[in-house]
C-alpha cells in the first residue's frame, strides 16, 4: 500500500507528544496521564496525547471564566474579533496539507477527501461567523401596556425599551471523533463570534487535528484562556465538563446514549445545552428521478468517511420501476471503490476509526442475512492490518431488520423497494431519529409536499448530503436539541436579555 510521505511539520507534531491547552499554555495534565494515538489504518500507536481529569478540567474552567471577564476578551471590539476569525481562517487554509495528514493518520479519512474538507471547511466557518461578529445584536422594542407613574396606561414614550444579545458565557463543547477539526470548527467559531470562552473536549480516539488547531489559534492571537483544549476520556474529562458548575452551556455532538447523560449532568444547575446526536436518514427515491444524480450521491452520501457521519443517507426507499438500476449503480461503485490507508493518495474509503467500530459493523453485518437482508456488495471484514470495511449495499422488505433500524455509523447502505415513495412516508418516519432526509425527483411538487413531510431537521432533494455553514443544521426527535450554522447557529452561543428604562 503506497503511503505519502509526511510532512517535517507533521513529523515534529507527533514526535512532541501534545499536551493540554489550559490559560494559553501547554501543559501536561495534573496526573501526569497520557492516552496512546492509533493510526485506524495500520493499528500502530503514532503518539501519545495528555490525557485531562477532573482537576485539569477546574483549571480550564477557571481560566476561561476569568478570560471571560478580562478586557482583552470582553472589550475587543465586533470588528476586531471579525479579524481575528478571518486569521484563524487564513492559517487554517495555509496549514491545510498538515492538517489533511493529520486526519489521514489520526482518522484515516483519505488525503484526496480531507485536501478538499478539513482546513477548507473549518475555514469557511470561521470566515462566515467573522461577518456575524459585527451583526449580532438587539432591537428596540415599544412597549404594549405598561402603566405610566400614576398607574394609567402610558400614552407615549414613557418607557425606552429594547433587547440585548449577549455571550452566553463559558462553553462547554464535546465532540467525536469524525471530522474532528470541522466539529471543533463548526462551534468554535461561531462561540467565539459570540464573544464566548470555551473549554473543549475532543473525542479521545481523535484529539489530534483540535490540538493543532490550539496552536493556530495562538499563533492568530485568540487572548489566553478563552479557547483551553483538553483531550481526555469521555467518562471522566468529559463527564467532569459536563457536570462543572462554571460552565454556563453544553455543546455536545456524539451518540444519543451520551447525549443523555450530558442532559442529566447538566440538569442540577440547569445549565443550557444544546445537542447533536446521530440520525439513520432515510432517503425517497421516486420512479422518475434522475438516477445518473441519484447515484452517484447515494454512494457518496454512505460511504463518505466510511459511514461515519450522523447524516449518512443509510436507508433508501426506492419505487419498484427504478429500483434494480438504482441497486445496480450505488453497487458498481461500492466495487471499484479503493479502501486504503488514509495517507494513500489514491484511497477512496478508509478504515473505521478502531477496532471497536470495525467489529460493531460487522456485527450487523452478520446478522443480517438471518433477518432477511440480502448483501448485493461487500458485508465483510476486509483481512489486513486496520479496520477494515467492505462497502456494503443491501436489499431488503423487512423494515424491523436491525440494519434497517439503528445507526450503524459504518459503510452500509439498504435499499427497500416500495412501489410509491409517498406510501414510503411512514416507514421513513417510523424512527426516534430526525436528523436529516433526502428526496429524489423531477417532480417538483411532490419534492416539496415529501420535504414538508418527513420529519427531519435537514432535507436536501436531488442530491445528498448538501450541508453549507449558512444553512441551519440540527435534529428533531432524538437526534438533538438546536441548531448549528447559519444565524441559528451563532445566536445559540447567546442568551437574549430585554431592558426596560422608564423615562
Ligand atoms: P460518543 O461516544 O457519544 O462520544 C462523543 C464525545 O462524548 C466524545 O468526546 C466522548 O469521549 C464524550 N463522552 C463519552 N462519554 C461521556 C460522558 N459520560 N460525559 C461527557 N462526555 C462523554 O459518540 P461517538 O461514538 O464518538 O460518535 C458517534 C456518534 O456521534 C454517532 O451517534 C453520530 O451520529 C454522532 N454524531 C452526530 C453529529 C451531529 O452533528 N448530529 C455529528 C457527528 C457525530 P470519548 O472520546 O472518550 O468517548
Ligand atoms: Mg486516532
Amino acid at each position: 500500500m503506497f503511503q505519502i510521505p509526511i510532512l517535517p511539520e507533521v513529523s515534529r507534531f507527533l514526535a512532541d507528544r501534545q499536551q493540554l491547552l489550559i490559560n494559553g499554555r501547554w501543559q501536561p495534565a495534573a496526573s501526569g496521564e497520557t492516552l496512546p494515538i492509533k493510526d485506524p489504518s495500520s493499528d500502530e500507536v503514532i503518539t501519545e496525547v495528555s490525557s485531562a481529569g477532573s482537576e485539569d478540567v477546574d483549571r480550564a474552567v477557571a481560566a476561561a471564566r476569568a478570560a471571560f471577564t478580562n478586557p482583552a476578551w470582553r472589550r475587543m471590539t465586533p470588528a476586531a474579533r471579525a479579524r481575528l476569525l478571518i486569521r484563524i481562517a487564513e492559517l487554517l487554509e495555509q496549514r491545510g496539507e498538515q492538517f489533511a495528514q493529520i486526519d489521514a493518520l489520526d482518522t484515516g479519512l483519505p488525503l484526496a477527501l480531507g485536501r478538499g474538507m478539513s482546513g477548507a471547511v473549518a475555514a469557511a466557518m470561521f470566515r462566515y461567523n467573522a461577518g456575524w461578529c459585527e451583526r449580532i445584536g438587539g432591537r428596540t422594542v415599544t412597549p404594549s401596556s405598561l402603566p405610566d407613574e400614576r398607574g394609567a396606561e402610558a400614552v407615549g414614550p414613557a418607557y425606552h425599551a429594547y433587547t440585548l444579545r449577549q455571550p452566553v458565557g463559558v462553553v462547554g463543547i464535546i465532540i467525536p471523533w469524525n471530522f474532528p477539526l470541522i466539529m471543533a470548527a463548526a462551534k468554535l467559531a461561531p462561540a467565539l463570534a459570540a464573544g464566548c470562552t470555551i473549554v473543549l473536549k475532543p473525542a479521545e480516539n481523535a484529539p489530534l487535528n483540535p490540538l493543532l488547531l490550539g496552536q493556530v489559534l495562538l499563533e492568530a492571537g485568540v487572548p489566553d484562556g478563552v479557547v483551553n483544549i483538553l483531550p481526555g476520556l469521555g467518562h471522566s474529562a468529559g463527564a467532569a465538563l459536563a457536570a462543572h458548575p462554571g460552565i454556563n452551556k453544553i455543546h455536545f455532538t456524539g451518540s444519543t446514549r451520551v447525549g443523555r447523560t450530558v442532559i442529566a449532568a447538566a440538569q442540577h444547575d440547569m445549565k443550557r445545552v444544546a445537542l447533536e446526536l446521530g440520525g439513520k436518514a432515510p432517503i425517497l427515491v421516486a420512479g422518475d428521478a434522475d438516477l445518473a444524480r441519484a447515484i452517484p450521491s447515494l454512494a457518496q452520501g454512505i460511504f463518505i468517511n466510511t459511514g461515519q457521519i450522523c447524516f449518512a443517507g443509510a436507508r433508501v426507499y426506492a419505487e419498484r420501476a427504478i429500483c434494480d438500476e438504482l441497486v445496480d449503480g450505488v453497487a458498481q461503485i461500492a466495487r471499484k471503490m479503493q479502501v486504503g490507508a488514509g495517507l494513500d493518495p489514491g484511497s477512496q474509503m478508509g478504515p473505521l476509526i478502531s477496532a471497536q467500530q470495525r467489529d460493531r459493523v460487522v456485527s450487523y453485518l452478520d446478522s443480517a442475512g438471518a433477518e432477511g437482508v440480502s448483501i448485493v456488495t461487500g458485508g465483510k471484514r476486509i483481512d489486513r492490518p486496520g479496520y477494515f470495511v467492505e462497502p456494503t449495499v443491501a436489499v431488503t422488505e423487512n423494515a424491523a431488520a436491525r440494519v434497517v433500524r439503528e445507526e450503524i455509523f459504518g459503510p452500509v447502505i439498504t435499499v427497500t423497494p416500495v412501489d410509491d415513495v409517498r406510501l414510503a412516508l411512514a416507514a421513513a418516519n417510523d424512527t426516534t431519529y430526525g436528523l436529516s432526509a433526502g428526496v429524489f425527483t423531477r417532480d417538483l411538487a411532490r419534492a416539496h409536499q415529501l420535504a414538508a413531510e418527513l420529519e427531519a431537521g435537514s432535507v436536501w432533494v436531488n442530491r445528498y448530503p448538501i450541508v453549507d455553514v449558512a444553512m441551519p443544521f440540527g435534529g428533531f426527535k432524538q437526534s438533538g436539541w438546536g441548531r448549528e450554522n447559519g444565524e441559528e447557529g451563532v445566536l445559540a452561543y447567546t442568551e437574549h436579555k430585554s431592558v426596560v428604562m422608564e423615562l
